[in-house]
């Protein structure tokens, strides 16, 4: 796997620019813990001029795939992909014990959290339909981080618009085991189950609440099977075309702000419409953060960070939580919410539309 990658891990000029941007790097301040460390590691492991130990690990797993390395190199270096490879090494024997039983439990139970319970879709109340063209992927994510509450106010837009939708029997959509950097076969068979449910309501268009799962199916789905016939949307982006208009709503929110979710943001470009949607209702008290859309800080909690090294996920919040100040941090990811639930005041999108709406 990582010897796809050996052309690009020879184009890094060691410039440095990803170094300064690195939230990770940021806080530890050493340059193995940059994203460069990372690509040189990686090219050890690859030549076999480093072994596979703790510390390798420890510099590989300690990135949250937030890409913002990526989108600062100008040398083109793919530096996420290029650590998610190199993980593919030091899974088997040096990822830590919480990684390989959240993997264990999605491969034998199908979502993230292990306990024996209820499929996703049922804490909606929605149950799957026979058929339908338009999907609501609610991801376990959604489930265990908001308490199924952005899954619920999701579905309850959807029914207030008079979609005709249907929820899924879906399972986890694979993104933690490609954070952890587990083997190419559970991912896959992931990927199938959640495909034959999707072909089998004769599904055209999947909309979801949380960006990584909307990352596995448009960005990862494709490089394992043809998905053309599929469309992919996340919720907010949705909402924002339908148009929902200020006299939908109550006036006036208490003090909000937005945290643009990396994946949502620098993957797939999408900062105006949520911020759209906030801005539909009146009088809403908004300001944004200090560093925002492009800029946004990670939350720290992404790409199995916050299993690995839950202190450094919390320094990282710290900081996000700071700039917000006393404002309530409204956000499109079930992973920066319960993240950021655990130290302050934050919602999802879709409870902060559902609760303004006049209905
Ligand atoms: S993905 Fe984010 S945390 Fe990881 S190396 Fe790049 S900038 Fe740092
Ligand atoms: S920005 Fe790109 S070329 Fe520069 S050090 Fe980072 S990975 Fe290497």
């Amino acid at each position: 796997m990582l010897e796809e990658y050996v052309s690009e891990m020879m184009q890094c000029t060691s410039c440095s620019f990803c170094t300064v941007t690195c939230p990770v790097m940021n806080v530890l301040l050493t340059d193995a813990s940059s994203p460069r460390g990372r690509v040189q590691i990686a090219y050890g492991l690859y030549t076999g001029e480093l072994e596979p130990d703790k510390s390798v690990a420890k510099r590989l797993y300690e990135c949250t795939t937030c890409g913002m390395c990526d989108s600062t190199c100008p040398s083109g270096v793919h530096i996420v992909d290029v650590i998610k490879a190199a993980r593919k090494v030091v899974y088997p024997q040096l990822a830590v014990e919480k990684q390989k039983n959240f993997a264990g439990n999605i491969s034998e139970k199908g979502h993230t959290y292990g306990e024996e319970k209820e499929p996703i879709w049922a804490f909606t109340g929605f149950a799957p339909k026979e058929k339908a063209e338009v999907a609501y992927f609610m991801g376990c994510k959604v489930s265990a981080e908001t308490g199924h509450a952005q899954g619920i106010a999701a579905v309850n837009l959807l029914k207030y618009l008079e979609e005709n939708f249907t929820t899924l029997d879906e399972v986890c959509c694979g993104a933690p085991l490609v954070n952890v950097g587990a083997p190419e076969e559970k991912i896959r068979a992931q990927m199938e189950k959640n495909l034959g449910e999707i072909r089998k309501r004769g599904v055209k268009k999947v909309l979801f609440s949380c960006p990584s799962c909307y990352y596995m199916f448009a960005k990862v789905y494709p490089n394992h099977t043809d998905v053309s016939d599929i469309e992919f949307q996340h919720i907010v982006e949705y909402l924002d075309e339908k148009g929902l208009k200020p006299e939908d709503f109550e006036a006036g929110t208490e003090p909000i702000t937005y945290h643009d979710p990396c994946h949502l943001g620098r993957v797939f470009g999408v900062y105006d419409a949520p911020r759209n949607l906030i801005k539909s209702i009146p009088n809403a008290d908004y300001k944004e953060m200090e560093h925002n859309r492009e800029s946004s800080l990670c939350c720290g909690a992404g790409g199995s960070l916050a299993l690995y090294e839950p202190s450094l996920t919390k320094k990282m919040a710290d900081r996000r939580i700071a700039e917000a100040g006393e404002r309530t941090i409204v956000s499109a990811c079930p992973n920066c919410i319960g993240n950021f639930s655990k130290h302050t005041k934050a919602i999802s999108i879709e409870e902060l539309l559902w609760d303004m709406l006049r209905r």
